[in-house]
Formats: C-alpha cells, sequence, structure tokens
C-alpha cells in the first residue's frame, strides 16, 4: 500500500502527455470550449451529488445550495470555476486527472496528432474535456472536497508538461474549484462579458445556477 504523505508528484500517464502535448502546443481557434467542458463537468458533479442526497444521509454539505461559481480575476489572471458537487478523494483525483481509461480517447489522440488544425471541438465526445483547460492556462489548480465524510480536502496542480503535484488541505467546502492561470494570449478569459457571452452560447441548458463575479448569468 502507497504511504500517505501531505505532498505528492504524480508522472501522467503516456497517453495524457501525449494529449497535454497537442493541446497545449496545437493553434486551436475554438479554444473558448474550454469553459463549455468545465461548465458540464461541474453539472456532471452536481448532478451526481443530487442522486446521492437520496440515499446518503451522512453526506458531506447536506445544506450547500447546488450551483456552479465562475470568479474572474484580471490583476491575477485567473478564471475559476466552482461547483459544490460531489467533489473527489484523493484516489479519484488520480483516476480522474491523471489516466485516460477510454480506448475510444486514444482514438482521439490520434486524430489531433495528424494535423495543426484539428477540431478540438469534439475533445468532450471522447471523455476527455478536461484537459481542454490547458489551451487557455499555463498552470490549473483544482481543490476539492469529496461528499464522502471521511475524504480528505485535496490540491491538484499541474503545468501540462509531465506531471502533477497533490497535496492535501484544510478549510474546504464540498466540492471542487478549478482554478486556471491564464496564458499570456489568452487573457480575455478574464473579462466578465466574454465569459457571459461564451457561457450563453454553449451551456445554455445546464439545469444549475450559473453566476459569474456573484451575478446570475
Ligand atoms: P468526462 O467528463 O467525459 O468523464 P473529463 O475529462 O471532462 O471527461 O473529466 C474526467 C473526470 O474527472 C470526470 O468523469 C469526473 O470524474 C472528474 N471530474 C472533472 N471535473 C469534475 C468536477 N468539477 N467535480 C467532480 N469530478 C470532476
Ligand atoms: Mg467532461
Amino acid at each position: 500500500m502507497m504511504q500517505q504523505t501531505n505532498h505528492e508528484v504524480h508522472e501522467f500517464q503516456a497517453e495524457v502527455k501525449q494529449l497535454l502535448n497537442i493541446v497545449i502546443h496545437s493553434l486551436y481557434t475554438d479554444r473558448e470550449i474550454f469553459l463549455r467542458e468545465l461548465i458540464s463537468n461541474a453539472a456532471d458533479a452536481l448532478e451526481k451529488l443530487r442522486y446521492r442526497k437520496i440515499t446518503d444521509k451522512e453526506l458531506r454539505g447536506g445544506d450547500l445550495p447546488l450551483e456552479i461559481s465562475i470568479e474572474l480575476d484580471d490583476k491575477k489572471h485567473t478564471l475559476s470555476i466552482a461547483d459544490t458537487g460531489i467533489g473527489m478523494t484523493r484516489q479519484e483525483l488520480i483516476e480522474n486527472l491523471g489516466t485516460i481509461a477510454h480506448s475510444g480517447s486514444k482514438a482521439f489522440i490520434q486524430y489531433l496528432s495528424e494535423g495543426d488544425q484539428r477540431d478540438v471541438n469534439l475533445i468532450g465526445q471522447f471523455g476527455v474535456g478536461f484537459y481542454a483547460a490547458f489551451m487557455v492556462a499555463d498552470r490549473v489548480t483544482v481543490e476539492t472536497l469529496s461528499w464522502q465524510p471521511d475524504a480528505v480536502g485535496c490540491i491538484w496542480q499541474s503545468e501540462g508538461i509531465g506531471n502533477y503535484t497533490i497535496d492535501t488541505t484544510e478549510g474546504l467546502q464540498r466540492g471542487t474549484r478549478i482554478t486556471l492561470h491564464l496564458k499570456e494570449d489568452a487573457q480575455e478569459f478574464a473579462v466578465e462579458a466574454t465569459i457571459k457571452r461564451i457561457i450563453k452560447q454553449y451551456s445554455g441548458f445546464v439545469p444549475f445556477s450559473i453566476s459569474v463575479n456573484g451575478e446570475k448569468v
């Protein structure tokens, strides 16, 4: 059994490295779809929590409203998206954000690597939508606390190259906050009007409340 420590460095699975290398280095016109992918993951996590709530009385944070909050900071050059969904345990972080399980995504990586201007829009359909974050961010931080009462809060961090780290932390509420440290050429994604337009364009039918800097969209 692996020893439980406070700071761990993990290497991405080879397929993830390959995918990230393509995502980071290619020129894509549709990179704003990263937000659709992160909102879709947040909505999935909230949906799972809603289901859990029916059966689990021991659930953490039972009174939290089920919602998605986006915060923009044009001085720190960050975009963060928080949800009050199921969250992830340390083990789930390693399984979900470090490895690709589905064989279909290998075909997608193959497809992407064959040209310069491939349709990255399809990324979500291949079960690897999370990694779209690295189209606009040179560092991604995931703070998460699982609904499971005995779970410990974790911080996952990566620059998308080679490895990621996991640390434990106190003081998180149930759910997940993903912070994107925006690339120099992606500063438009810290602008409120831009983000609101992208939400309306791609995430109009998400069945949970979405706010941007505290204001409902
Ligand atoms: P998919 O959504 O198709 O499974 P992704 O690459 O978008 O693929 O996400 C991978 C996995 O990471 C998800 O299946 C989920 O288990 C986990 N995940 C991503 N974002 C969140 C989140 N906000 N809350 C909880 N789990 C998440
Ligand atoms: Mg997804």
